[in-house]
C-alpha cells in the first residue's frame, strides 16, 4: 500500500522512484518571468542521492504544496543576463581596496542609495 503523501519523481539513474512530497522543494517563477518558465520540482533521489530537478505542470505545483512540499520563488535574478564588461581580476582588486576602506564604502553605499531612491 503507497503512501499518499508520497510523489513520483523519476531520477536520471535510477528512473522513476517514489519520494515523500516534503522531501521535494518546489521552484516556482516568479509573475514577471511569464509562463515560459515551468516550475520545477528539486529533490535528493531516494535510492541514489543524485540532486536533481524536473520540470512539472503549474497545477501539479498546488497538489505537491498541499500535500507538504516546500515552494521557493525562483528569483528573477536567476534569468538576468549581465550586459558590459566580464568581471575581471582588477575589478576584484578594486573590490577589495574598496571594502577595506570604510569611508570608501560608505560614499559607495550611499552613492548607490541615492541612484536608486
Ligand atoms: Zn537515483
Amino acid at each position: 500500500m503507497s503512501d499518499l503523501r508520497q510523489v513520483r519523481v523519476r531520477c536520471p539513474r535510477c528512473g522513476d522512484c517514489r519520494i515523500d512530497a516534503a522531501d521535494v522543494s518546489l521552484i516556482v517563477p516568479t509573475p514577471g518571468q511569464g509562463l515560459t518558465i515551468s516550475p520545477r520540482v528539486v529533490f535528493s533521489c531516494p535510492r541514489c542521492s543524485l540532486a536533481t530537478w524536473q520540470t512539472v505542470r503549474w497545477q501539479i505545483t498546488v497538489a505537491l504544496e498541499e500535500l507538504g512540499a516546500h515552494a521557493t520563488v525562483r528569483p528573477a535574478e536567476v534569468d538576468e543576463r549581465p550586459s558590459g564588461a566580464p568581471f575581471t581580476q582588477i575589478d576584484l582588486v578594486r573590490w577589495d581596496a574598496l571594502i577595506s576602506d570604510d569611508t570608501a564604502l560608505r560614499a559607495a553605499v550611499d552613492r548607490i542609495s541615492q541612484e536608486s531612491a
